[in-house]
């Protein structure tokens, strides 16, 4: 497979395009980003890694980290965690309420915000030092030391983060929250303020491409809890666009309002895509373009 000519060629053509979507800046540190950037990174079954355009520079990487702190919490708890998140795709937007009044605060799935925000309580009552310990969980992964949160985006969204503070409180008023409101917060916007490159999110993604293991062959996760990670990707991964996504691309991923996207074949690839400009359902719209290029190019996907 050609991929370094179809990562060439894909990003060649999101250089020429005008329309690059609307920078988020609903968290108002996000809206300082450069919508010019476009990168895209891969990683095959072989670990040979290919990339074209801005693949080296860090960015947000926002709700993509949900998918990180749910396995994560599935390796701590196992099946319990299903007694707490429920995994049907919601169809509403990532920070909508309604559904958790209509559902006794059990979140639709953990890949929306409330969904995360149990998740995150349960690394909270699980780890004695949560950001430390999440965030030495990923370095390990990715084999790489320089991975930090970004203090200004973790500080910028606690300022603003009014929905969450409603979730949280929401939640923890029918029981489904075990700790304080503002040390589960306090943890949820850090996980979001996770600052990476497309290069170091396909290396720590690269596990649920390959059943589990990262690049240097450790196991972190088994096949089961991979086959259900990835599940939970397809169906929820994209706020309420993830049946375009699946249309359109055709693999398990996750995007983030930061403007970043992971997205994965099993046991062939894992690709990530960068450009900071949202479409109306707040994912990257020259990253969702890019995926879709991709799989039509390669003939490769899940169907
Ligand atoms: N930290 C963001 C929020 O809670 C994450 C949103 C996203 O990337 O979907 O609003």
């Amino acid at each position: 497979m050609q991929y370094q000519k179809i990562l060439n060629a894909i990003a060649f053509e999101a250089s020429k395009t005008e329309n690059r979507g609307v920078v988020a800046s609903y968290i108002p540190e996000l809206s300082n980003i450069d919508d010019g950037k476009f990168g895209i990174a891969l990683l095959d079954e072989h670990g040979d890694f290919f990339a074209s355009g801005d693949t080296e520079e860090s960015f947000s990487i926002q709700s993509i980290s949900k998918v990180l702190t749910l396995s994560l919490a599935f390796k701590l708890i196992g099946d319990d965690l299903w007694e707490r998140v429920d995994v049907e795709p919601s169809g509403d937007p990532f920070n909508h309420l309604s559904l958790l009044e209509h559902e006794n605060g059990i979140p639709r799935n953990p890949l929306i915000n409330a969904g995360a925000l149990v998740v995150a309580d349960i690394l909270v009552s699980h780890l004695r030092h949560p950001k430390q310990e999440f965030l030495e969980y990923i370095r390990k992964i990715a084999g790489d030391t320089s991975i930090d949160y970004d203090l200004k985006v973790a500080g910028s969204e606690k300022k603003t983060g009014f929905k969450n503070y409603a979730a949280a409180y929401l939640i923890k008023s029918y029981g489904n929250l075990e700790n304080d409101v503002e040390d589960v917060l306090d943890f949820y916007f850090h996980q979001c303020a996770l600052s990476m490159s497309c290069h170091q999110l396909v290396k720590v993604f690269y596990m649920f491409a390959n059943r589990g293991k990262c690049l240097e062959h450790n196991p972190y996760l088994t096949l089961a809890q991979v086959k259900r990670i990835n599940a939970i990707m397809l169906t929820c991964g994209f706020y309420d666009e993830a049946g375009e996504f699946a249309f359109e691309v055709g693999l398990p991923g996750k995007s983030g309002v930061g403007g970043g996207i992971v997205a994965l074949l099993p046991e062939k690839f894992c690709v990530a895509t960068w450009s900071p400009g949202l479409n109306l359902k707040g994912n990257s719209k020259l990253g969702m373009e890019a995926l879709e290029k991709l799989t039509t190019k390669t003939g490769l996907s899940i169907f």
